[in-house]
């Protein structure tokens, strides 16, 4: 386990690039049309997840540790990835009119499945998840002021 400080603000480390295990879907070399197409929406989203609404990092994590006060680790769910509204594996093309900018671990979850989700379907899921405090750890979502307002923690059986 690493005590991430806040040390690291001013001496970026050099990156380990580990890749977490389990991870495989997205690990194909990306064209440059899905990079461009990938590169247009996240500047035409701000930047911010298209599902979870975060704010995502392209390049390194540090643009995100820099800015919000969450750990390397947090930081590393918000990657920027191209996520296809209408997969791959069911003829969803490359060009921006089906690229949307997620971040990882919005895009991972959907697509983890075995038949994903429509990008619809997995939007409202998201969007009711964080708005029970979950999806990303709390504190993500205090950072990105995402949590719901002031209340006292109380379990939500109804919640699936
Ligand atoms: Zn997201």
């Amino acid at each position: 386990m690493q005590n991430v400080s806040t040390s690291d603000r001013t001496t970026p480390m050099p990156a380990l690039s580990q890749k977490p295990p389990g991870i495989s879907n997205m690990e194909s070399p990306m064209s440059k049309t899905l990079n461009n197409s990938r590169q247009a929406a996240y500047r035409a989203q701000a930047g911010l997840c298209f599902y979870c609404r975060c704010a995502m990092w392209t390049r390194s994590s540090i643009e995100l540790t820099r800015s919000y006060d969450i750990t390397k680790q947090q930081a590393k769910r918000l990657q920027c990835t191209a996520e296809h509204l209408r997969p791959r594996s069911e003829g969803g093309s490359d060009l921006p009119d089906n690229i949307v900018a997620a971040c990882r671990h919005c895009n991972c979850t959907r697509h983890k499945r075995k038949i994903p989700r429509s990008a619809d379907e997995h939007l409202r899921r998201v969007r009711s998840r964080i708005s029970g405090g979950r999806w990303h750890p709390r504190e993500v979502l205090r950072v990105m002021g995402l949590q719901a307002p002031e209340v006292p923690q109380r379990d939500n059986p109804g919640e699936i």
